[in-house]
Formats: structure tokens, sequence, C-alpha cells
């Protein structure tokens, strides 16, 4: 029996855990005393991975006979790949890198993407459908692309502001930071959160009009200040000067008390921090949600804590692996010394731009599963069936049906390399077991070759992180043997600057009607992660979890439309009907219907039309109008 020291294989915290591993089997999953992020006290969800790493899993490369899987050889699947690109022109192909596998994966899939393809068709769906907003909003206001502070930082924090996120549900390593110390906690939540539990004051404002309140706070806090700290002070000053208590409690739909309290609270504050999520970032105002927080923390020299989708979305960033050229051209000058070539001028497809608007003929997708996770979902299976679709993946799932051909990629803890958490700490990776499949950067490796290209013969997974370290700049000077031995060392992540990034209210993005008369918004269970295809193996998770996924109706609504426990109801938005059991749910308030987006048996995302943030691209997945009816 050996134990051996890896990451988990979930969400952006990145805990370190020990892993029992019998003659390639993996036994049982322990905390780690010694890891800094979790305190030795990780969640029930890493704690359970021994219940997940075999069933369920692509074990071979397969190919789409007429609606038939048939298992084929590496090399004939390479063959086809490469036949497809080269009938294909770059322009009309998209590959995605994935927050699931290791910096060194996504490193060499944007670089075969630029330096073999010639295109900037790169993109990773953890950034894309979760944080791009955040990683936007940072650059614009401080000018990194990461959270600008330090989770230990947290420890001096004495009033708390969490706004769009649920810690003590979704990310408990970080709620249990949160409660470390005792310090005032306020919670904006449009519907219902744990988190509240633990909230000196709670925030139930009307879904979508954050801007509006986080506007109005500042308004308080600025009007006794004669100067503001701040790049733009005066502009901010002018625009949350707009923002009075009266107008604001009633576009939110609170109290003036309340405002009030809250403004007060931060006021007298001697360290201010914040915190969010994604129920701030998918909306189609997820960069401006994210300005009017970091606004008000510039404001009061706050803290920012940024609670982070899954465990590699900072490194996949990181690593480039966007369309952005914009990003690109900071480093265009080390990609021609070190790749001898010159970087692709043009902005790249992202996710949403290929697989919704402009379908390209060729999309090889690694850890993404778009059947599932994208808005609009009855136009994306119509699109995914029109493409040339390869996937690769650990496990089968809603992808797998639209698939021409499947490869089967190693769990991240079947690989070697590093991963980049939440707070841009470059962590260890380490192989527990046999891998099942190859990472992605063998088999971008295995293209190069076939189409003749030079710069792909790494010899392991420290050869490509050293090169990282020369090209990527937040990169440089960290010590490649240091981390590979399984020393934790932070990214450059200090501030640039603090500049005021002004944002109006312009309205909530889905309003009821006569004929949605509804709102539903999503939200996540502790035991699910995701689109569920690893944690829905666990046992022990399926135990805590809902037996069958449901909607969750108020108990006024469910009475008015006499829809009593497991009833089944259709549930219709603008562009689809779902229909499934309800169960009602004293935690909903009237006039809205919850669901989690876990289950493929209850697949939510199609009732969302596609609104994207247009700097961002990423949409709403949060709130829609629905009606509900009977059936
Ligand atoms: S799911 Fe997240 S919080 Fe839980 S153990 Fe894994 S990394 Fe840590």
């Amino acid at each position: 029996m050996k134990e051996i020291v890896s990451t988990c294989i979930y969400c952006g915290m990145g805990c370190r855990l020990k892993y029992i591993v019998d003659k390639d089997k993996l036994i049982k999953v322990l905390p780690c005393p010694e890891d800094s992020v979790s305190n030795g006290k990780p969640c029930i969800k890493g704690l359970s991975i021994h219940e997940v790493v075999d069933e369920g899993r692509i074990r071979k490369p397969m190919i789409n006979k007429n609606g038939k899987l048939k298992e084929i050889s590496w090399e004939r699947a390479i063959d086809e790949i490469y036949k497809m690109m080269k009938s294909f022109s770059p322009d009309e192909t998209l590959i995605t890198a994935s927050g699931k596998v290791t910096n060194e994966d996504n490193y060499v899939i944007q670089k075969f993407v630029r330096s073999v393809l010639g295109t900037n068709n790169v993109d990773s769906c953890c950034t894309r459908l979760c944080h791009a907003p955040t990683v936007a909003a940072s650059e614009d206001c401080f000018g990194i692309s990461c959270c600008p502070d330090y989770t230990s930082e947290m420890k001096d924090v004495d009033v708390l502001l969490v706004v769009g996120t649920n810690p003590a549900s979704n990310y408990p390593v970080l709620f249990n930071k949160m409660m470390e110390k005792k310090r005032k906690i306020i919670t904006v939540v449009p519907l219902f959160s744990e988190t509240a539990e633990y909230a000196d004051i709670v925030v139930k404002l009307f879904p979508g009009t954050e801007i509006a309140f986080l506007n109005c706070i500042a308004n308080i806090i600025a009007a006794d200040l004669k100067e503001i700290p701040g790049q733009g002070a005066e502009e901010y000053r002018r625009v949350i000067e707009k923002y009075d208590v009266k107008s604001v409690a009633k576009i939110c739909k609170i109290s003036e008390k309340t405002i009030n309290e809250v403004a007060s609270m931060i006021k007298s504050s001697k360290s201010f921090g914040v915190m969010h999520g994604m129920g701030l970032t998918q909306h189609t105002t997820g960069v401006a949600n994210v300005h009017s927080l970091f606004n008000l923390a510039i404001l009061k020299r706050g803290k920012i804590f940024s609670a982070r989708g899954e465990i590699n979305v900072q490194g996949v960033g990181d690593m480039f692996a966007s369309p952005n050229t914009l990003m690109l051209s900071k480093i265009s000058e080390r990609i021609k010394r070190f790749w001898k070539i010159d970087v692709p001028e043009e902005r790249g497809m992202n996710i949403i731009e290929a697989l919704c608007l402009d379908v390209p003929k060729l999309c090889v997708v690694s850890g993404f599963n778009p059947a599932h996770s994208m808005p609009d979902l009855n136009n994306i299976h119509k699109n995914l069936r029109k493409t040339f679709l390869v996937q690769a993946d650990s496990y089968f799932n809603l992808t797998s049906r639209f698939a021409k051909l499947i490869l089967p990629t190693p769990l991240l803890i079947e690989r070697d390399g590093t991963i980049t958490n939440y707070e841009r700490l470059v962590r260890r990776v380490t192989r527990i077991r046999e891998p099942i499949g190859l990472p992605e950067w063998k088999i971008y490796s295995m293209l190069a070759e076939r189409f003749g290209a030079r710069g792909f013969n790494y010899k392991n997974e420290l050869d490509i992180f050293k090169e990282i370290i020369k090209v990527i700049p937040d990169y440089e000077g960290l010590n490649a043997e240091k981390i590979y031995s399984g020393i934790d060392e932070y990214a450059k992540k200090e501030r640039k600057i603090e500049r005021y990034m002004p944002e109006e209210f312009k309205g909530t993005e889905e309003m009821r009607s006569e004929q949605y008369p509804l709102i539903l918004f999503t939200f996540r269970s502790r035991f699910q992660f995701l689109s569920s295809e690893a944690t829905s193996k666990a046992k022990s998770l399926r135990q805590m979890y809902e037996n069958k996924p449901h909607f969750h109706v108020s108990i006024e609504d469910a009475k008015r439309m006499k829809i009593k426990e497991w009833d089944y109801i259709k549930v219709t938005s603008k562009v689809s009907s779902i229909t499934g059991p309800a169960r009602l749910d004293k935690r909903i308030p009237s006039g809205f219907v919850g669901a989690h987006f876990h289950s493929e048996k209850l697949l939510v995302n199609k009732l969302f039309p596609l609104c994207f943030d247009t700097r961002c691209f990423t949409p709403n997945l949060k709130l829609v109008a629905v009606r509900v009816e009977k059936i």
C-alpha cells in the first residue's frame, strides 16, 4: 500500500490530498494536514474521489460509425484527426483547453493551435462560461489577470462582503477560512444561501440589481470623504452620486434601513474585504458587476477574494489558452524567440462564437461538456451534429453522444505536472497510478509530429514547465525543480494599478411578463460538481444528494398552481420547455423557481436563450423568465 500526495480533481481551491493506493487501485482519500489551502480539512467531494475513478471511464479511442462506437488504435485516432485538420482551414477549426488538466497540457494545446495550425481559435470552457469577467475586471482595475490578494490576508479582515457566491455550500474550504476569525459578515443573496445563516446582515436584493446596490453603498461612503483613493476617482464619484438610498431601495426591492446598515458597517471597517463568485459573473453584465464590486474594494482599500470554478481555471488562462490576441501581444516577442514563429494576428473564435453562432467544421474539445454546460442547448445540440466533434475526456457524458471520435484522457491525479489554484499558487500534481488514456500534451505532440512541426519533442512534463517559465511572464522566476519537488510557489500577482471602472445600472436582464411570470434561477449543490460526470459516480455523495433531479417551487406558488410534492411540471422559457418533478421548498420566495444544473436528466440550460456579456462572451446562466404548468 502506498500513500501518495497529489491535488484534488475538482474545484479551484486546489486542495492537496493523500491518496492510498494498492497495486494501482485507489483505496481511499485522506486529508493532508500539512496542506496550506485546506488546513487538513478538505471537503467531502475531495474525500470521495476513490469512488469515482473507475466507473464510466473512457478507456480506448473510439470512432462513431453510423451511431455505433467502435474501438480503434491511437495511431488510427491521431491519423483521423490529422486528416481532418489538413482538410479544413485553421479558421474552420476550434480547439479547447481545460481547467481539468495541467498547466503543461494547456500550454502544449495552445502552442499547437498557434504554432502548428497558425490560428488563435483556442478557448476554454471554465474561463468563458464562468470567470472571464473576473479576469477582465482584474485587468481593468489592477492590471493583472488573477485575484489580486492572498487568502492569508483574510485573517485581518474585520468586515467581509460576500456577493454572488455561497462558500458554505460550494467552497467549504474557503468558508472555513472565512469563519476562522470572528468578523462581521454581510451576504448579498438574491434568493437564499447557506452562508447567509452565518451573516450579520443578509441583503436579499432583487436578482440582477447588484450594480445599483454597490454604487449606492459606495456613494454613502464616498460622501464623507473629501478625497477618494485610486485612479479615475472623480469620474467614479460622478457616477455613484446618482445612486441615492431611496431610489436604489426601490430598484433592489430592499429597505432603506438595510442599505444604511450595510454602508455604516463597511464605513466603520478598518480592514475591509469582498468575496465573489459565479453569481456575479454569469450574467450579461458580468464584467460590470465585478467592476462595481472591485470599485467598492478600491474605495475602502479592501482585499479581494474570488471563488473560482475548476481546479486549473486560473492556470488555463495563465497559459494563454484564449483567443484574445491583446493578452497574447504581451508575449509575442517571447514566442518569436522560443517558438520561432510570429503570433497569429487575428483574434480567434471563442466557444460561444464557435458553438452558438458560427459552427466550425472541426471541434476538438478537452474536458468540456458543451452538450450540458452551454446555454440554448437545443441549438447547441443541433450545431454539435454539424461539426466533426472530437471529444478528449475521462468520462462518457452527454457530449459523447455527439462525438465522431472519442479519446480517453487521464484524470488529473493520473497525470504529472502542475496546476495554478484560485489565488495563483502553483502546485505539483503527482500521478498516483497508471493513467487511463493519454494526456493532452502527448496527444498534441503526436499530432505536431504528423505535421512535421518542431518544438514538441518534450522529454516529460518538467521539460514543458521549464519552457512555461521562460515564455509566460507571470511565471518567470518560478523554481521548476522546487515546485516539482512539491513546494508551492506563487506566480506573480502584485497589483500594478488601482483604477475605478464606473458602471451604471441599466436594468435587469430577465424580466417577468404576462407570458413568463416566474424567474427560474440555477444554483449548486455541495454534493455535486458542475456537470457531475465524476461526482455522480460517488455513492457517498449520491446518498446525500437529491434522489431525483427536480425543480424547487415556492410553497405559495405551488398552492396557487395546485402543485403537490413530486408532481410533474412543465417549465417553459422563450426558447424551450423541459419537464421534471417539483418539490416544495420553503426557501424559495414566491415568483421564483430554482433548479440545480448538475444533472443531464434535468437540462435546465435548455431554458436559457443565448445572451452574453459583450466584452467577455460569458453567458447568462443564472436567471431566466419562465412559466410553469402542472402536467
Ligand atoms: S472540491 Fe475543492 S474544496 Fe473540496 S477538496 Fe477538492 S479542491 Fe478542496
